[in-house]
């Protein structure tokens, strides 16, 4: 047997999706942006469907949903996308935090080497990031705040509430990259005040290829972000290409099962993490939680499990159990995690870390038996 324990990383597609989209494969052909015959109007209808399911979750209106090709493709129109709004009001700070998401840091980066200033505020210890750190740094020339709801190494939930609360009173754009929280903190988000919100499919288990930003009007009024690439008019100009409809109608199912579900997957999520905290505690493995577990999210689990190396552990448990020590997109070579750096932990227990995450049809049964092959392993590896 075997078990895949890196959700966070990519969750696998509900069987439901799947047969959403190849019912759309088989059966609906043409361009959702085609004009002239039935087949596009069918195409069109399917993807204006999937608007309506993503924006029912989020508690948006379907004119507010832009696809996209995933979380990155929608973080960098969020930050790149206002470089002529801040050229004409001439503001010019973008403030982040250092646990982002490389989409977020290294598109931060790149707009720094263009004439913008970037403040990116460390968490505290317990993986947040404090929400008066983030509001003292603003100024008169800040022009964007991004914050991620959840971070994807830790599964702590930031305080993008009360961030984004008092953005709105001071009129400062607010983005959130809520790729780990979307279908999941779903009543945080329905309530959230932002302008900008991105997430990917796949987290959700949608498919991958595919994510949404969402962009919040006041009154009339979308934010002044612009399209970062050139081409056609689809989604408004804000993301030209043809629209992927089968992955959209995917995008928008699983929004739809999320809705419907995500109480339930909560629960769940919950008690599979009781199991994964009895087997720690019955390993006779000593080891410590990274990010303050009370802010943690019931599918994540970052722990060190003390004098084990985790690059050690992964390479003897490769075969049968799928867990991490970073978020993949950092993971074809090792190097000690940016996010638990810059919470202040030592290197010693960052190697010896390893992240954990699981849905809902994570069975409970094989996550028992797995995990405690690893720990078994783990404590083969103790130094
Ligand atoms: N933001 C966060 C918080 C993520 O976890 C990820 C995926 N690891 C992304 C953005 C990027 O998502 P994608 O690779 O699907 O574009």
């Amino acid at each position: 047997m075997s078990i895949y324990l890196d959700y966070n990383a990519s969750a696998p597609i509900d069987k439901r999706v799947l047969e959403t989209m190849i019912d759309v494969y088989e059966n609906h052909v043409g361009n959702a942006d085609s004009r002239t015959h039935g087949f596009g109007d069918g195409a069109r209808s399917i993807v204006e469907s999937a608007r309506q399911q993503v924006a029912s979750l989020l508690g948006v209106t379907p004119s507010e949903v832009f696809f996209t090709s995933g979380a990155t493709e929608s973080n960098n129109i969020a930050v790149q996308g206002l470089r002529a709004y801040a050229e004409e009001c001439g503001k010019k700070q973008i403030i982040t935090s250092t646990i982002e998401h490389k989409a977020i840091l290294e598109t931060v980066k790149a707009m720094q080497n263009q004439g913008f200033t970037a403040t990116i505020v460390n968490p505290e210890s317990s993986g947040r990031v404090s929400a008066k750190k983030i509001l003292d740094e603003t100024t008169t020339s800040t022009l964007l705040v991004s914050l991620m709801h959840v971070n994807n190494e830790t599964g702590i939930i930031q305080p993008v509430s009360e961030v984004g609360e008092e953005l709105e009173k001071k009129g400062i754009l607010f983005h959130v990259d809520a790729t780990q929280s979307c279908g999941k903190l779903v009543d945080e988000l329905r309530e959230l005040k932002y302008d900008m919100l991105s997430f990917s499919a796949h987290k959700l288990r949608g498919p991958q290829g595919i994510g949404v930003l969402v962009l919040r009007k006041k009154g009339y009024k979308l934010p002044p972000v612009k399209a970062i690439m050139y081409g056609g008019p689809q989604e408004h100009g804000i993301r030209p290409g043809t629209v992927p409809v089968a992955l959209v109608a995917g995008c928008g199912k699983a929004c739809e099962i999320a809705e419907h579900e995500y109480k339930k997957n909560e629960q769940k999520a919950a008690e599979l993490k009781k199991i994964v905290v009895q087997l720690l505690n019955e390993s006779g493995l000593k080891f410590s939680y990274n990010g303050e577990q009370g802010y943690c999210m019931s599918n994540t689990l970052n722990v060190c499990l003390q004098g084990v190396s985790s690059e050690a552990l992964m390479i003897l448990t490769k075969q049968y159990c799928g867990v991490s020590n970073g978020s993949a997109c950092n993971s074809k070579s090792y190097s000690p995690s940016y996010v638990l750096r810059s919470m202040g932990t030592p290197v010693e227990q960052i190697e010896n870390s390893i992240r954990i995450s699981w849905g809902a049809d994570t069975d409970p049964q094989a996550l028992r038996t797995e995990f405690s092959k690893l720990l078994s392993t783990a404590k083969t590896l103790v130094q």
